[in-house]
């Protein structure tokens, strides 16, 4: 039996896992932290579980591509889903804005609110409709092949090409009703987002593609870890890989902890960065890779802050919303809306009357500069400065108590997972780039291949698992197997 090293326990590392154990290889996965699941987790705090990672979870729907991938690996296998009522509201002015999953009322909604934007309601429902399933191609790897599997079709094209060649903050400016505007400027995708990827994610939600599993990230986490090990894998925890053993231009094995592990082949499932610098030592071509990192009108980089309260607060079907408040300042920005995210909607997540709310503030590559600038005495004030702020408009908003849990900043994310910039998902994908592929075989290195998000843009647990999938089919390539029947 051909033994797989792979490193790192991410969404990508478990699926690529699963499905080359199930292909008949002796798998092993090495992974750095006491637990599995990299991003893809919680932490327990005060008797809570603060979920860190799911806030929408792509490939809910039964019959596509990306649920198949979802079921092979387990993620959502058995699993119960939740379908919110609205995928956020927005509140302003004494106002509230809801975008529905049912479309004729989200239609209404967005009507109800309309100054004079009639047509760009229309267009925007049009397109939404248009949509219904895109699905990330997924058949075969590209480098082996065309991945003819995208839905684009000439209706589609015309609908959805005016959000395609502008970004959501454009889009928002398009609108004359200042609660639309703003809501488009401060919804849970980033305006720096193409307007395309937020029509995108609100059809996807819309048609019950884009929902929440119960449980949210531990349970997926739990299934996954428990479809890799039932197929024969076996995760080993506390594991620091250093270094990837190559000789004569082939992966053999792995430093980890100082100890030498062979294999017939590598793969490396963490962040590419770390990958190319780290592991690899900087011998191979990154190039093609980093030039990314240095346009951040193109590839925007983002990651977020999160301050988590517990409360018996109950914000019934209110999962998503975000509030005007009195402007604030902070990274020497100015603060005037502010996204709140409840969970008590999972009765698994709660502990008695009490249940989780986080507030999510996005950052920028400046603000994770001022962080990592800050020294531990100066980092932790910050923290401890805007967690009493947050908890002052918590209480004033909902009228009720918070208690404290803990915070998570972009360098937080770092540690985790040593991701590039303490980013949770790659780039933002704006206008100017609509998406990218980046090659998961690195050239002059043979028994080699990569799988994580950062591969296709824009990451996220969908591109993770689809990216893990792929790899796996790129190994029994290499290996002389039939790659196309998975
Ligand atoms: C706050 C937050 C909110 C999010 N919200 C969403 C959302 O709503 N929807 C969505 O789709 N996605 C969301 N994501 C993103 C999603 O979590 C990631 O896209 C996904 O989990 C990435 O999976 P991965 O396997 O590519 O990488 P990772 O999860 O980064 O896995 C890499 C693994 O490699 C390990 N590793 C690194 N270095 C080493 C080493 N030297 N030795 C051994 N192991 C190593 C890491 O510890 C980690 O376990 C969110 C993430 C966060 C943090």
């Amino acid at each position: 039996m051909k033994k797989i090293i792979i490193v790192g326990s991410g969404i990508s590392g478990l699926t690529s896992g699963t499905y080359l154990s199930k292909n008949g290889y002796d798998v092993e996965i090495y992974e750095k932290n006491d637990y599995a699941g990299g991003f893809l987790t919680k932490f327990d705090r005060d008797g809570m579980i603060v979920d860190t990672c799911i806030h929408w979870m792509t490939g809910t729907k039964k019959g596509t591509k990306l649920n198949k991938i979802w079921n092979d690996n387990g993620g959502l296998k058995n699993a119960d889903i939740i379908i919110p009522e609205s995928f956020f509201d927005f509140t302003m002015d004494g106002k509230t804005i809801r975008f529905y999953h049912d479309i004729d009322k989200l239609e209404s909604e967005l009507y109800k609110f309309s100054e004079d934007d009639d047509k760009e309601i229309a267009k925007l429902i049009d397109a939404i409709k248009a949509i219904n399933i895109m699905e990330t191609p997924s058949d075969i790897p590209y480098e082996l092949g065309d991945n003819t599997d995208m839905n684009a079709n000439p209706d589609l094209l015309r609908k959805t090409a005016y959000y395609l060649v502008r970004n959501l903050s454009d889009l928002a400016l398009k609108f004359n009703s200042p609660i639309i505007r703003n809501a488009l400027l401060n919804s849970p995708v980033n305006k720096k987002f193409s307007a395309y990827y937020f029509v995108m994610n609100l059809a996807n939600f819309v048609n019950g593609n884009a929902a929440l599993p119960k449980g949210l990230s531990n349970g997926v986490r739990n299934r996954l870890v428990n479809e890799f090990i039932t197929s024969g894998g076996k995760i080993n925890l506390n594991e620091d890989v250093s270094e990837i053993i190559i000789d004569n231009g082939k992966a053999k094995g792995i430093i980890s902890n100082g100890i030498i592990h062979y294999s017939d082949y590598v793969i490396s499932a963490c962040d590419l960065h770390y990958t190319f610098e780290v592991l690899l030592k900087n011998k191979y071509d990154f190039k093609p890779y980093k030039d990314y990192d240095l346009d951040d009108i193109k590839y925007p980089m983002y990651s977020y802050l999160i301050f988590a309260y517990k409360t018996k607060h109950d914000f019934k079907d209110r999962i998503a919303q975000c509030f005007k408040i009195k402007p604030l300042k902070i990274f020497n920005k100015e603060l005037e809306f502010l996204g709140v995210r409840s969970y008590g909607y999972d009765d698994t997540l709660k502990n008695g009357e009490y249940s989780v709310v986080q507030i999510l503030l996005e950052t920028d590559l400046d603000d994770y500069n001022y962080l990592n600038n800050l020294s531990k005495e100066e980092y932790d004030e910050f923290k401890n400065k805007y967690q009493k702020i947050f908890k002052d408009i918590l209480s004033e908003l909902f009228d009720d108590e918070f208690i404290y849990l803990d915070s998570f900043t972009p360098l937080t994310l770092k540690r985790m997972c040593n991701s590039y910039m303490g980013q949770f998902m790659t780039y933002a994908l704006t206008k100017k780039v609509p998406s990218y592929t980046r090659s998961f075989l690195v050239e002059g290195l043979d028994n080699f291949v990569l799988a994580n998000q950062w591969l296709v843009l824009p990451g996220g647990t969908p591109v993770a698992a689809t990216n893990g999938k792929l790899a796996s089919q790129l190994v029994l390539y290499l290996d002389g197997k039939d790659y196309k029947n998975i």
